[in-house]
């Protein structure tokens, strides 16, 4: 039996997601694109794998986090806690988008269907080498472009996305899916994205079918679907508040 505290939560999620949908298809309609276009990632970084199970039982099939340590453990959690139920069959989706440390790329390449923040040559090769053919489809890739340059915040910028992009067509255990951002501060969203979209052009003309846009969070992510993103990755919308706030 369910706590009221979890019937709680349950009905915040089903809201939040009701409310998202709703957004979600009317930034589809503004920009003129079919809602089939997009991918909604449920970015469930701080949230437990009680909040994950919930979202996968409401249709949820993208799931993104940002710290390999706390994914690796959660989605041991999730797959339990889904093994009892319908949705146990349903393949679950886990997106790396947070930043990626050289010593992480061997334990996520062993969960994760694709990886966002590919921002520097060096993760390539260890990324491709820790697939396991045999077991898997390539791990996705999508190249994080730094929109102004600013180390600190990740991204690999200028010709860089495009010597990382090369490599990444080169190796056979990874498919390269295309740019992802994030909005830098202090720049207006529709300015940001309307530079990654110019990015993803240029990137897709040397790399066909490498199209996808990963790209709005919660408080942008209309704009970024006026720009052609195909993947935004939604946390605080969906799931609420995080503490520390600054993740
Ligand atoms: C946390 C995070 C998100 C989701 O952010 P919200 O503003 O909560 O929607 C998206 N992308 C990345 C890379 C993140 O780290």
């Amino acid at each position: 039996m369910a706590t009221i505290e979890q019937e709680h939560r349950r009905s915040e999620l089903v809201i939040a997601l009701g409310a998202l949908r709703v957004r979600l298809a009317d930034a589809c309609v503004a920009a003129g694109r079919p809602a089939r276009t997009v991918t909604m990632i449920a970015v469930t970084k701080t949230h437990p794998a009680v909040d994950v199970a919930t979202l996968v039982q409401l249709g949820i099939r993208d799931v993104g986090e940002n710290r390999d340590q706390e994914a690796a453990v959660k989605r041991g959690e999730v797959q339990q806690l889904l093994t009892a139920t319908a949705e146990a069959e349903q393949e679950l989706r886990w997106h790396f988008v947070g930043r990626l440390q050289s010593r992480k790329c061997r334990s996520v390449a062993g969960y994760a269907h694709a990886v966002h923040s590919v921002d520097r040559i060096g993760l390539v090769a260890l990324l491709a080498n820790a697939v396991d053919l045999a077991l898997r489809r390539p791990l996705e890739i999508f190249v994080q472009v730094s929109l102004d340059g600013d180390p600190a915040r990740g991204g690999a910028f200028g010709s860089a996305v495009f010597s990382i992009a090369d490599a990444v067509a080169e190796r056979p255990e990874l498919r390269l899916r295309g740019v992802m951002a994030v909005a830098p501060l202090g720049v207006e969203p529709q300015d940001a994205f309307a530079r990654l979209a110019e990015v993803s052009t240029a990137l897709s003309a040397q790399h066909p079918g490498a199209d996808a846009i990963s790209a709005g969070m919660s408080t942008d992510f209309e704009a970024a679907i006026g720009h052609g993103s195909t993947h935004v990755r939604i946390g605080s919308a969906l799931l609420g508040r995080r503490t520390p706030e600054f993740r």
